[in-house]
């Protein structure tokens, strides 16, 4: 099932490209610094430039990993490199693109890291809840098919039914949330054929290959249900 929607976050990334800003970010003061550091590298030792807290009032935090800080706008997200971590650097990426915000104080900058920061926590709570729907919505195609029932059961009964169930239980806002899990005609019947096209792919693969081993075994449940388990290598 993941495979699927790891599918669709891949389209969904691409389609975005570079709009969607993920880095990682300062400690939760968002104010940090990182200790000197050297990197060895053919028996030479290059020196890294380190954060420092005051360079939030030229406008800039940092990124990437601590060993090696790039210093990154507040503004625009531009990411500079190591050796641009010196404050004539940043005043001038400052003083030249954002020009107007030049003779800004800390707690500006304080607040626009903070705004950027809560951005970008609702935009991947967004994500994951988009994310879940789409298994949520596989998970009903896959009941769908196995039972053999119609595609259209979904939207006419299936998320009825359980919109009700939520609402009673949970209330309004949870029912919001369901509503959000694709559930459409045309959804479950794409999915249908999307699962069903890759189950006919494994087949295939493993009839091209030739050589292949059948085991087949079958018992009873504590329940008195019987059981069928199928093993192709
Ligand atoms: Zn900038």
């Amino acid at each position: 099932m993941d495979k699927f929607v790891i599918k669709k976050r891949k389209c969904v990334e691409e389609a975005s490209g570079s709009e969607v800003m993920v880095d990682d970010e300062p400690n939760s003061a968002g104010l940090s610094v990182c200790s000197k550091t050297t990197l060895a590298g053919a028996g030479k030792s290059k020196p890294r430039r380190s954060y420092q807290d005051s360079y939030l009032a030229l406008g800039f935090t940092w990124c990437d990993d601590e060993l090696g800080p790039k210093p990154k706008c507040v503004v625009c997200g531009t990411e500079l490199s190591n050796e641009a971590m010196a404050p004539s650097k940043m005043k001038r990426h400052i003083t030249i693109k954002h020009s107007h915000l030049s003779d800004k104080s800390l707690d500006y900058f304080k607040r626009l890291l903070n705004e950027n920061k809560q951005q970008k926590l609702s935009f991947e709570k967004k994500v994951k809840v988009a994310e879940k729907a789409q298994v949520a919505s596989y998970l009903v195609s896959e009941l769908i098919a196995k039972n053999m029932k119609a595609h259209t059961i979904a939207e006419s009964l299936i998320l009825p039914s359980c919109c009700a169930v939520v609402r009673t239980m949970f209330g309004a806002e949870a029912e919001k949330e369901v509503k959000k899990i694709p559930l459409s005609d045309n959804t479950i019947s794409r999915q249908i054929q999307e699962m069903s096209c890759d189950i006919e792919k494994s087949v295939s693969d493993i009839k091209e290959k030739g050589m292949s081993a059948l085991q087949v075994d079958e018992s009873t449940d504590v329940r008195g249900k019987a059981q069928l388990q199928v093993f192709i290598r």
